[in-house]
């Protein structure tokens, strides 16, 4: 199998450099970028597996890149963001970002993103019916064709709501999924973009599932972005 190809435009060396080493130590090949210019001729040239991306280039914003690249690729692309810049990452992931990842972070998290984008590629790439038959994680199993969800040995009973947001989550397990893409997921392309109704439906699927719904394990809240599930650990070979 060919190694796996990752394309990190940055222009901070310093960064550009630690995620280099971290990903060479686990076989990746590397492909680096210091501009937004160099990053595309890169992308059209190497065509690589997925794209580490820096908002705040030097020539141009990392907004337009991944508009650019939206035209006709959907490499998988990750969005290197600052702590507190919740608005900034929302309209990268609607412009068609697939995950971010917050400065500074560290080796297990950059990982984990890269391996739930790659894993995510994958199977949009593989036969839709092999797309995924079940998700796990933890005590918690979610059966796909049964619609059937546990948690130990007990079978939770979920409304059809529920069970559609839990399933677009475990369908994305690892990676963000922003409110405005649940919402129209879950009710439809003319859904209402107020977020109350989500955060009510949450609120009863954390009581549902976790042991503590103020301390989630198996769906997380991205302040201002949206929700990740924990990854699923039935294929992380
Ligand atoms: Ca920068």
């Amino acid at each position: 199998m060919s190694k796996c190809s990752i394309l990190i435009i940055e222009d901070e060396k310093k960064i550009q450099v630690f995620m280099g080493k971290v990903l060479k130590r686990q076989e990746y090949r590397v492909l680096y970028a210091d501009t937004g210019a160099q990053g595309l001729d890169i992308i059209r040239s190497q065509c690589p597996d997925i794209i580490l991306l820096d908002l705040g280039l030097p020539d141009m914003n990392g907004d337009d890149i991944i508009k650019e690249v939206r035209r006709w690729s959907s490499i998988p692309i990750i969005v290197i963001s600052a702590r507190t810049a919740e608005r900034e990452k929302v309209i990268a992931l609607d412009l068609g970002a697939d995950d971010y990842i917050t400065k500074p972070f560290g080796t297990s998290e950059l990982l984990a993103r890269i391996r739930a984008s790659l894993r995510h590629s994958s199977r949009l790439r593989a036969d839709a019916n092999h797309y995924q038959t079940s998700y796990r994680h933890g005590n918690m199993t979610l059966n796909f064709s049964k619609r059937l969800l546990t948690v130990g040995a007990a079978e939770v009973h979920l409304t059809p709501i529920e069970y559609k947001i839990v399933a677009c989550l475990a369908q994305n397990s690892g990676k963000v999924v922003t409110y405005s893409s649940i919402l129209s997921n879950v009710w439809g392309p003319y859904a209402d973009g107020d977020n109350k109704i989500l955060r009510v439906n949450m609120a009863n699927i954390r009581r549902k599932i976790e042991a503590d719904p103020a301390q989630p394990k198996y769906i997380f809240t991205e302040v201002g972005v949206g929700y990740r599930m924990a990854e699923d650990e039935t294929d992380n070979s």
